[in-house]
């Protein structure tokens, strides 16, 4: 945590905090007239009642607190969006015809690796923005538009430095392996061997990515090919991270298990199995409503794992193709409308678990010894983020004892410079 972002602070007339219990799992906590401590950017104490004197005090008149959200899956660094696909597919139009027409995954490609590095943070930082106005705090945001050296090396150097511009921090990932470029069409082993391999030791060295991903689909790259790039990645210290599952039972979810990648993403066509074999190997499944709602298509079985004892997380999947949802808060409500799953254990799902996911263990909940990272709602209560989609709750956020967003301020959003 940088020093402008780091405080201390008393909140107090909290009409009800809610957060991730102590007990871990789906274990929530209620406090009612309650108080938050923050001293040097850490929550010291929560309580109810009268709180302690403090130096800078947030009298939030009875509304309601949460921790402040993470969003674990984002593609967030791109050249350009692509609504007329939007168009051609909301009449009708197949994966193929979009091709033809110049659609797709490359199309952003093309539009990212034209793009200049300024370019793209200017366009990052404003995404951040929003995230920030819904309660996001922590982001994590994926190269894969570049795939090439130069480019994929740009999208995560913009990442790192939009990390030290702005109070949203953002977790690098590297998915080099998300596509095969046109420059390597019809030949997946021969780009990453030359190409994702070689980049993950490089990024690996130096510190521009935390983890790595791959796109684990029959006709992108094949269980066998995704086993290498996350063999790779362990053993140059990196984790891993897998879109497994997304259209068809392709085995990337068993290869999440059998690797031991943090998570593993999208899920919605995953054996029951597979996905018992993420619970035995610790990997979060993180799902992606969003995905599903845009493309009209049935969701994950959110349902089913949390019964059967998968620690499942939310994330947006923002990106210019199949998903352009930036809002945490309508992914919370498709979440429970769309999966059946309880306002509490959506609210787990967006914090801790999130949290999890990212190896953050430091933050998702609001307690002793944890990040002092707050959203303060515009509503009496937490069930009204998922009741009442589309409506901006989101009227505080609080980095480290910091206020870094208001909405009801001038220049609303804090950057450090
Ligand atoms: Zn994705």
């Amino acid at each position: 945590m940088t020093d402008a972002f780091t405080g201390d602070l008393v909140v107090c007339g909290i009409g009800e905090l809610t957060t991730p219990g102590p007990g871990g799992g789906w274990d929530t906590r209620t406090y009612r007239n309650a108080y938050v401590v923050i001293e040097g950017g850490t929550v010291t104490e929560v309580g109810e009642g009268s709180p302690p004197d403090g130096d800078r005090v947030l009298d939030v008149d009875g509304r309601a607190v949460v921790p402040a959200f993470c969003d674990p899956h984002t593609h967030a660094v791109f050249g350009d969006w692509r609504a007329r696909e939007f168009a051609l597919r909301l009449r009708g139009a197949d994966y193929k015809e979009i091709l033809t027409e110049g659609g797709g995954i490359l199309e952003t490609v093309s539009a990212t690796r034209a793009s200049e590095e300024e370019e793209l943070l200017d366009e990052l930082l404003r995404h951040l923005d929003v995230m920030l106005s819904c309660g996001v705090l922590t982001c994590e945001v994926k190269s894969g538009y570049g795939l090439d050296r130069a480019n994929e090396i740009k999208m995560l150097r913009v990442i790192s430095r939009a990390n030290s511009e702005h109070p949203v921090e953002v977790v690098p990932t590297f998915l080099g392996a998300h596509a095969v470029p046109p420059e390597w069409r019809g030949d997946p082993d021969g780009y990453i061997e030359n190409v994702v391999l070689p980049l993950i030791d490089e990024v690996a060295g130096s510190g521009l990515a935390e983890f790595v991903d791959v796109f684990c689909e029959p006709g992108v790259f094949t269980v066998q090919q995704s086993r290498v790039v996350l063999e790779a990645a362990r053993e140059a210290g990196l984790d891993g991270r897998i879109h497994a599952d997304e259209m068809e039972a392709a085995g990337g979810t068993q290869l999440a298990a059998d690797v031991g990648c943090a998570s593993a993403e999208h899920l919605l066509a995953a054996p029951e199995d597979e996905l018992r074999s993420l619970r035995e190997a610790g990997v979060t499944p993180v799902l992606l409503p969003g995905t599903a709602f845009m493309l009209q298509k049935p969701y994950a079985r959110a349902r089913w794992m949390i019964d059967e004892g998968l620690d499942v997380a939310l994330g947006t999947d923002f990106n210019p193709g199949s998903c352009p949802i930036i809002d945490i808060k309508l992914i919370m409500s498709l979440a429970a409308i769309q999966m059946s799953m309880t306002p509490a254990e959506v609210m787990v799902a967006v914090t801790r678990n999130a949290a999890q996911s990212l190896n953050r263990d430091d933050r998702g909940a609001i307690a002793p010894g944890l990040c002092g990272d707050l959203v303060v709602l515009d509503a009496p209560d937490h069930v009204h983020l998922i009741y009442r989609p589309g409506a901006p709750l989101v009227r505080q956020v609080i980095r480290g004892g910091v206020l870094v967003y208001d909405r009801y301020a001038d220049g609303c959003i804090m950057r450090s410079v």
